[in-house]
């Protein structure tokens, strides 16, 4: 996704409507009535949000804020701190001490296991609040948040808790060749690796602040957390959250803030030991320039254009078409691994097409916090006019719009589910993470023909293949470079499944034991033995 700058970000955010309403011919127009929240909710909305620093909800430096959008009808919810270079300082400056002197290294794994745990159980206790702040400030349904988002955060934790007492080292038989006779005991043990800077996305934000939280926090390291600038509420009660089950001061740090100021600062930081990032490719590789300076360990769960592939044989073609439409439209479509080329073999193209356009076309579009609404709105007027700007190109470059195509209603950042079909290989549309509910569908003629088109990307974080032969799938999972490849399912997510990218779709795995590979180092020790 494309950064832009902070000024230009937060010009472009205004309660007018933004683009002339388009076409809205096929049934889902958005509503956007204000919703009302729960008194609950709009208590904790009314008081002013700080960050958390050492333990301390602080205002920034300069005491500025930034505007926090509804994105279902634009107005302003909420205000975060407008965070920079030395509001990044002082949580890293917090971080380091809690690291080298509070008791977090001092605590046996157990309590820390049980103290990661009981952020798992408080997040379930206020799951209905979490998932209505989430919706409200990032767009989902209430409903999906509910049910996805917040559960998933639970289980994150719960899960990582169970790690903290098993991150074991090895006793290693050593031979020392140039030592004849000379006896050692050698044996390695697993540390966690110190301050870290974790910087997250608006998608899934108190999902993604679990997926870096979990793992660090169970390895025994110091974290400040930077939330997106789009959605950085769900961070900051999960900040309450952390303390009320009882983390040492400092251990995590809360930063609110803009990427190019708080998060580029955080990368930078020549006292962070390492940095873990979830968002797109080209922000990717801007940390890694970023992160270069001390050399900092670096993680990266980037984008992705992943293929879905369906093929004649599969077993139920309906299963197939609902799995291919909730591969693009889940989250708007706004998921890193959003099934967003689907490959069809010929026999079947049109059927499928067809019924992927038919879902889409009853997809219900509205505010997230209303109980019947089934799509909410683009996180931000930034994400709508990017979506749309893909979709003009599209129409530009002689595709054919198969349904959708445009912006839904003129108010909040609503579009149109879209299926696009008629591509070549060169478009935008089909090369390039759109990052919203648009599926480019093409034919292919055989399993010799879909395997390199699949491939063709530069991504590689996911895939889908739909068929009834076993051997077929399973060679095809093989063929695929991507990081998971869903056989008869799509988007299926557990805390134990490691998740992350081949190619330019990152470094590293989230979830999962191997996640704690990225959270720790391995040091060797050796005692002479005489
Ligand atoms: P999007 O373009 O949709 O906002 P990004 O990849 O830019 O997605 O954002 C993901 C996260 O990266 C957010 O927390 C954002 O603030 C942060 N970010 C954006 N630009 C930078 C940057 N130059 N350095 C560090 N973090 C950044």
């Amino acid at each position: 996704m494309k950064t832009i700058t902070p000024t230009s970000r937060r010009a472009s955010r205004t309660n007018k409507p933004i683009l002339t309403p388009a076409r809205d011919g096929h049934g889902n127009g958005a509503r956007s009535a204000r919703p009302a929240v729960s008194a609950g909710l709009a208590k904790w909305l009314a008081k002013p949000k700080r960050n958390l620093v050492g333990g301390d909800w602080v205002e920034a430096a300069s005491g500025r804020t930034f505007e926090v959008f509804n994105p279902a009808d634009g107005s302003v919810i909420d205000h975060a701190p407008d965070s920079k270079k030395e509001d990044i300082h002082r949580a890293v400056t917090a971080a380091r001490k809690a690291f080298e002197e509070g008791p977090w290294r001092r605590m046996t794994p157990s309590e820390r296991g049980k103290l990661v745990w009981r952020v798992g159980d408080l997040i379930l206790r206020h799951a209905d609040q979490l998932a209505e702040l989430e919706s409200l400030d990032n767009g989902k349904p209430r409903s999906v948040a509910r049910v996805a988002d917040v559960p998933l955060a639970a289980d994150l934790f719960h899960y990582m808790a169970g790690w903290a007492t098993k991150i074991e080292g090895n006793t290693i038989p050593i031979s020392v060749p140039y030592a004849p006779g000379a006896r050692f005991h050698a044996f390695t043990a697993r540390e966690p690796i110190g301050v870290v800077g974790q910087i997250i996305p608006w998608n899934f934000p108190l999902l993604m602040a679990a997926w870096k939280l979990g793992p660090a926090l169970a390895a025994g390291n110091c974290v400040v957390l930077k939330p997106a600038e789009q959605t950085p509420l769900s961070a900051l009660r999960l900040g309450e959250l952390l303390l009320e089950a009882g983390l040492p001061e400092g251990v995590v740090n809360i930063v609110t803030g803009f990427g190019e100021t708080a998060g580029a600062a955080l990368a930078a930081h020549e006292d962070v030991d390492k940095v873990a990032f979830t968002g797109s490719t080209e922000v990717g590789k801007l940390i890694v320039r970023a992160a270069a300076g001390n050399l900092k360990k670096v993680s990266l769960e980037l984008g992705g254009k992943s293929p879905n592939v369906v093929f004649k044989d599969t077993e139920n073609l309906a299963t197939a078409i609902d799995g291919a439409a909730n591969a693009i439209f889940f989250n708007h479509g706004q998921c890193c691994c959003a099934g967003s080329r689907l490959l069809v073999e010929q026999d079947v193209f049109d059927e499928v097409v067809a019924g992927v356009a038919e879902r889409a076309k009853q997809i219900k579009l509205g505010p997230g916090l209303d109980s019947d609404t089934q799509m909410g709105p683009m996180v931000s007027e930034e994400q709508l006019r990017r979506v749309t700007r893909y979709m003009n190109q599209g129409k530009q470059s002689g595709a054919c719009f198969f349904t959708g195509g445009g912006r839904a209603g003129d108010s909040g950042y609503f579009v149109q589910p879209t299926v696009v079909t008629d591509v070549k290989p060169k478009m935008s549309i089909v090369r390039e993470e759109i990052f919203g509910p648009v599926l480019v569908a093409e034919k292919f003629s055989d399993l010799e023909d879909v395997i390199p088109r699949a491939n063709q990307t530069p991504y590689g974080l996911a895939a889908g293949v739909w068929t009834r032969d076993l051997a077929k799938a399973h060679r095809v999972a093989e063929a695929l470079r991507a990081g998971t490849v869903w056989i008869n399912c799509y988007n299926i997510f557990d805390a134990a499944l490691p998740f992350g990218g081949y190619k330019q779709s990152g470094w590293g795995r989230e979830m999962g034991h191997e996640v704690l590979e990225l959270y720790t180092q391995t040091k060797a020790v050796v005692i002479g033995l005489g």
